[in-house]
């Protein structure tokens, strides 16, 4: 089962609906009560938001997902634990010689779940080969353009005859995976964050958190987000949530931000502690569980990625990185007309050129014949001074 899903924990818009449902039904009530006719009251649009949220759930939802972040920080283990799926059951592991050889691939797993009716197509965009080749300088470039293709082909599907049913592959989050072996962030990751961030609503995580005591969590968490500032990342940022959301609503929220980055722990075994079987770790100084949130931010970060802010990552996605692209690829298409144009021109300029010498010989002929003219006439003058009595005569040869 899907988990999570209940309208209790839907993401705001979602949650006035049901309350607005909740009004409309008890003003429906009152107005029966108090003998009113319902009919009469209720011109009918008040079922509005209703329609949309049946036309909605009939139509279904895509979302997805890419991971990112180096082999073997625990990706795939996440995966499957935040949708209780085996999504890496056919993965091979490369050998040493592979790994130097490797270039990036792109994997597309895509699966559809259904909860209380509700089904949504997840795709889950992995990177194996990321920062694996002994030369990984380009893994990035791979990364980039593959965000940037998915915006490509939702831009070529919008523009053509079949709109309505566009398939939506574009990338709406990024769970990037930070070492917790380190200290901060990579220059790796700082770079392929600067080079996604107006690309993709990046959420980072600490990776295998249950490798470090709750102090370390803390510090690297600190030095992450000074790192993020200081090198001008624009991570995913949480919407402000309304005044008027109940105050339990309004301190989940607030935890939410605040755990940011999330430090999270993956695991697809499931152990018993306590006669309950849990999802976890096993120690040989006892059980890390992923469920719990006293153990890590597990919980946090799927309730937000399914439950709470699905809708407002997609939101993001299409208002504000997919108008990004939408921009850049107009001002380019633009640009690229006015260079036409211009080279145009020059071909114009060739044929006026041509034209113009053509003007030119014809006027320097013109003038030539004016010149013989006026050389005829001076003669004409001439003749006529030396000899007067031929006025009313012939004139003579001039020539
Ligand atoms: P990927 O290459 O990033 O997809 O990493 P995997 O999910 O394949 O995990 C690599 C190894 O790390 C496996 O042996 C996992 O069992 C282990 N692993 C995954 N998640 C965690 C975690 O949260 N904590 C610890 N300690 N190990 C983990």
């Amino acid at each position: 089962m899907f988990p999570g899903l209940k309208p209790s924990t839907l993401s705001g818009s979602y949650r006035k609906d049901f309350r607005n449902r909740d009004k409309i039904d008890r003003i429906k009530e009152e107005a029966v009560t108090n003998g009113e006719d319902e009919e009469d009251e209720f011109i009918g649009f008040a079922s509005l938001p209703e329609q949309v949220h049946r036309k909605a759930v009939r139509r279904g939802f895509d979302f997805s997902l890419m991971v990112l972040g180096d082999s073997g920080l625990g990706k795939s283990t996440l995966i499957n634990s935040l949708f209780l799926t085996d999504l890496y059951k056919d993965r091979e592991i490369p050998d040493t010689a592979d790994l130097v050889e490797r270039t990036l691939t792109t994997v597309k797993k895509q699966i559809e779940i259904e909860e209380k009716g509700v089904k949504v197509r997840l795709t889950i965009v992995d990177t194996p080969g990321y920062n694996d080749a002994v030369n990984a300088e380009d893994s990035w470039k791979r990364v980039v353009s593959y965000v940037d293709q998915q915006f490509q082909l939702y831009y070529q599907a919008e523009s053509g005859l079949n709109r309505k049913n566009i398939n939506d592959t574009r990338i709406h989050c990024c769970l990037y995976f930070i070492s917790p072996y380190g200290h901060g962030l990579k220059p790796l990751d700082i770079l392929v964050m600067k080079k996604l961030h107006h690309k993709v609503n990046i959420v980072p995580l600490i990776a295998k958190s249950d490798v470090l005591t709750p102090k370390e969590v803390k510090r690297l968490k600190t030095k992450v987000l000074e790192d993020i500032k200081e090198n001008d990342i624009n991570i995913y940022t949480f919407p402000e949530c309304d005044s008027d959301e109940d105050e339990e609503f309004k301190e989940q929220d607030k935890a939410l931000k605040e755990a940011v980055p999330f430090a999270v722990i993956g695991s697809n075994t499931v152990v018993e502690a306590g006669g309950k079987k849990i999802r976890g770790r096993m120690y040989p100084w006892g059980i890390v569980e992923v469920d719990n949130p006293k153990h890590c931010d597990f919980i946090k970060l799927r309730q937000m990625l399914i439950s709470t802010h699905m809708q407002d990552l997609k939101d993001i996605t299409s208002e504000i990185h997919y108008e990004n692209y939408r921009a850049e690829s107009l001002l380019s298409s633009e640009v690229s007309k006015s260079n036409r144009e211009r080279t145009k021109l020059k071909r114009d300029s060739i044929a006026n050129l041509d034209k113009a010498l053509e003007t030119e010989q014809l006027l320097q002929e013109k003038e030539a014949e004016i010149q013989r003219m006026q050389e005829m006439l001076a003669k004409m003058q001439a003749q006529l001074q030396n000899n007067p009595n031929s006025q009313n005569g012939r004139l003579g040869n001039v020539r």
